[in-house]
């Protein structure tokens, strides 16, 4: 029988045709951004009419669809998601605009590049959902749909002219926000690009318009393989019989997809709620893949977890769900350290080859290392020396 996963309903009229509801155009053109379209469906707290009439730093925008799946109660983890909070203007602890620094690893207005054989292509600034914790709140949400085409060109002369870049990672904004024709042209363009090798996407579109992944786009990520699908659902609502459809779609048509997370404060960090995203999603052929501290982005403090609260929830699940279920808890270091993954410490002793370990089951046992003098290089790395001394260049 397996996992079953519930239809959504239409919030604005129900008479309203399911065809219009299942149009992700309509989606777009209905999305709720004022107070007043909040109003109609929400009671609204006090702090959220608050950071409605002093005004939100960052965009506010929701589909109607990802507005469905929240309930009418402001600590309802979707709500809190797209719902903006007067709390975003009173940061404590930690507040950036530019939490990895991104904006000093940008040798061309829409490059990225942070780590040697990958960088992030941002081809557009606009996404269906403006998330409360969004991380590049320096760039999202400015209304520049599609690069400018010098801006664009610039880009591609740049993977172009940087042969140990092996990967890029379409973000921004959403790349799954353009039309089929805009993205299959970025897709062409880099795989005339003889050194790319892998493409990744990154797109919260399953999760908050899961209308757009249709037949054709599928086919189009097809086209370019081998093409990566980055997913992000936070929460097991958010996968609905729309959005798993959505997934396997693209599984189908031969797309491996992988799901990052953002561990969030009174949202989803619970062992409970991981444990069942993560389920649903191995269900779907979606391997969870990150579950990231949430970065200390401007106006997300009320957002963050502590990382002795993700550290104990990643101890729950450790040994309890399979390798497979497991996301890598992973904080990304401020300032652009880059990531760092954080997982529980069994090593208990370490005595010359002996170390000593105690299980998830709480029981102590030994593993005995060969000496280093037993230790052999494999005697055809040579081969693949060439391409490991591109990387380190
Ligand atoms: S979809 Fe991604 S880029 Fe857009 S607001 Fe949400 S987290 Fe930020």
């Amino acid at each position: 029988m397996g996992i079953e996963f519930k239809v959504t309903k239409p919030i604005y009229d129900k008479s309203l045709a399911i065809e219009d509801w299942q149009d992700p155009k309509w989606q777009l053109r209905f999305s709720l951004k004022k107070k007043e379209d909040f109003a109609r469906y929400f009671r609204l707290s006090k702090q959220e009419e608050e950071a409605f009439d002093k005004g939100s730093q960052f965009n506010v925008q929701t589909t109607p669809y990802y507005a469905s799946l929240a309930k009418d109660h402001p600590e309802d983890p979707i709500r809190k998601i797209f719902m903006p909070n007067a709390l975003e203007l009173e940061d404590q602890f930690q507040r950036m605009l530019d939490p990895l620094d991104e904006n000093n690893n940008r040798p061309s207005q829409r490059i990225i590049h942070r780590y040697p054989d990958r960088c992030l292509f941002l081809v557009t600034d606009y996404c269906n959902v403006y998330c409360r914790y969004c991380t590049r709140k320096h760039f999202t949400g400015k209304e520049q749909v599609f690069p400018k085409k010098d801006e664009y060109q610039s880009g591609l002369d740049y993977i172009r002219n940087t042969p140990k870049i092996r990967e890029v990672i379409l973000s921004g904004g959403d790349p799954l926000s353009l039309s089929d024709n805009r993205l299959e042209q970025v897709l062409k363009d880099l795989r005339e690009i003889p050194h790319i090798e892998i493409i990744r996407i990154g797109s919260r579109i399953p999760v908050v318009n899961p209308f757009r992944i249709t037949e054709e786009l599928a086919k189009v990520l097809k086209k370019y393989k081998p093409v990566y699908l980055m997913t992000h659902f936070n929460h097991p609502r958010e996968i609905t019989r729309e959005s798993a459809e959505a997934l396997e779609r693209i599984v189908d048509h031969g797309t491996p997809v992988f799901n990052q997370m953002v561990l969030l404060n009174g949202v989803n960090n619970h062992p409970a709620i991981i444990q069942a995203l993560s389920r649903r999603l191995l269900y779907l052929r979606v391997k969870p893949y990150y579950m990231f501290q949430c970065d200390p982005s401007e106006g997300s403090d009320y957002l963050r977890t502590s990382i002795e609260d993700s550290l104990e929830i990643q101890k729950h699940l450790w040994g309890k769900v399979s390798g497979l279920m497991m996301p890598n808890y992973s904080i990304d270091i401020p300032g652009g350290g880059g990531k760092t993954s954080m997982v529980p410490n069994h090593q208990i002793n370490h005595e010359g080859n002996t170390r000593t370990f105690k299980g998830f089951d709480g029981k102590i046992r030994q593993y005995i290392s060969p000496s280093k003098q037993n230790i052999k290089k494999p005697m055809d790395v040579e081969s693949y020396q060439q391409e490991w001394d591109l990387l380190n260049s």
